[in-house]
């Protein structure tokens, strides 16, 4: 493995670092004090082709790799996590999930507008009686000829009252268990389909979180993604898109924890001296200098895992475990190391703290991670070979336009 990143990973670095510097950061605190998503941020990063980074130029993305994926999540939760989560869903659960298992037509039909920006995708699972025990979901899809007729409820969904697409989950066959989910791509304009934010969030304030309810909503089978009866397999493949987005978010989190707290230290003085020359100062910066160099390691190596087209369930979810609960702990760090400052909104420190504990929930919880983690360790749980598998990144295809059709 090398990590050395080449001239296309530095530019999409670059690029999105500058955005955020100059878009994001002076004006976040104020979105986050109002609850409310700034109206731009979304046609912003669709502008700057951040919503199809990871997607390839045939289907209407930029056709960079999944290394890059990961360092633009870094970036953007350096400034604030909810760009972050945008991308967590319309990229890394949705898009991918439409590149890994939709037919030519879906990835016409949902994939590209998503990638060009012109629509917004989201990812439908959790429900208010179930989060991480998803095969106890109750909505159902019932087929009647060429339909399946949607009923239930999802919660806790984020961009649930922004996005067009909603890649939504539900019980094809009750009985039948994991085996007895199908994946849907849900359009916001169905009739049946209502959506409304949840407000009073400890935080991701700044961001867009909601519900969606569905009433016998027809959707198309031409918008039944994989097979009926793989919902739970197409589930589980798009979190392993989707927590490699929040693993190398959270390193960005604590970039931007130990960023913060050696500026602070370095001009705060008591005793006549920077706090930053007080041992134990030192020994918190230590601790988030290691956090951060780890965190990024454990995401590289799931991003070069998914470059190659190797299974990477488990290296993705101890990168997500690791880098997300040691976010929680960088941020209560740099609170500390503000002080009474740290404890005010003077300061974004109380911010990363808020945004920092969604990401030990969703996507998994910590829990569930260590049970994995265990689980493969103890040999009870092994990666079995998916009917679809994630595409390599091959730059030829990612980047190439596609044939012109015959006649053209
Ligand atoms: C900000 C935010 C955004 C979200 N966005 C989305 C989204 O876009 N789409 C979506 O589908 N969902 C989303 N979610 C939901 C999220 O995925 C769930 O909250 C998560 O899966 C946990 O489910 P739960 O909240 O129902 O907790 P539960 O599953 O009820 O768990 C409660 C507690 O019990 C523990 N626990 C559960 N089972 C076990 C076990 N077997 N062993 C040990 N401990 C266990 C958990 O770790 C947790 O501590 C979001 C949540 C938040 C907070």
């Amino acid at each position: 493995m090398d990590f050395s990143l080449n001239d296309d990973q530095l530019q999409a670095q670059k690029m999105v670092r500058a955005f955020v510097a100059t878009e994001v950061i002076p004006t976040i605190g104020e979105w986050d004090r109002k609850q409310e998503m700034n109206p731009t941020t979304l046609p912003r990063m669709a502008a700057l082709g951040i919503l199809g980074v990871c997607v390839p130029v045939r289907y209407g993305g930029q056709g960079f790799d999944y290394v890059t994926l990961g360092l633009v999540c870094e970036e953007l939760e350096r400034g604030d996590t909810t760009l972050r989560v945008v991308m967590s869903v319309h990229m890394g659960l949705n898009s991918l999930s439409l590149l890994q298992w939709g037919t030519e037509d879906q990835k016409q039909r949902f994939l590209v507008p998503q990638a060009t920006g012109e629509k917004y995708g989201a990812f439908a699972l959790t429900e208010p009686g179930v989060g991480s025990d998803v095969v106890n979901m109750t909505s159902t899809a019932r087929r009647v000829g060429d339909k399946y007729i949607l009923n239930g409820e999802k919660m806790w969904i984020s961009l649930a009252t922004k996005a067009h697409h909603f890649l939504v989950v539900s019980k094809t066959n009750p009985d039948a268990g994991h085996k007895g989910m199908s994946a849907f791509i849900v359009t916001s304009d169905m009739p049946g389909v209502t959506a409304g934010d949840i407000h009073g969030k400890l935080g991701v304030r700044a961001g867009s979180t909601g519900w969606i309810a569905m009433q016998d909503v027809e959707v198309p089978v031409e918008n039944r993604l994989g097979e009926e009866g793989e919902g739970f397999k197409i589930a589980m493949s798009a979190l392993d898109n989707g927590r490699y987005t929040v693993a190398s978010g959270a390193t960005g989190l604590i970039r931007a924890c130990l960023e913060d707290s050696m500026k602070y230290a370095k001009e705060r003085k008591t005793g006549g001296k920077p706090i930053a020359e007080h041992q134990l100062i030192k020994q918190k910066i230590g601790y988030m200098q290691q956090w951060y160099d780890a965190a990024r390691l454990l995401y590289l190596r799931a991003g070069w895992l998914k470059n190659q087209g190797i299974r990477n369930t488990r290296e993705t979810s101890v990168c997500k475990w690791f880098a997300t609960d040691h976010s929680v702990q960088a941020a209560l760090e740099a609170v500390q190391i503000h002080g009474a400052y740290g404890f005010s909104d003077e300061y974004p420190v109380e911010r990363y703290l808020r945004n920092s504990k969604g990401a030990v929930i969703y996507e998994g919880t910590s829990e569930i991670h260590q049970l994995m983690q265990a689980d493969y360790a103890l040999g009870n749980r092994e990666d079995r070979p998916l009917r679809q598998e994630l595409p390599a990144y091959d730059p030829e295809f990612w980047q190439s336009e596609p044939a012109p059709a015959a006649g053209d």
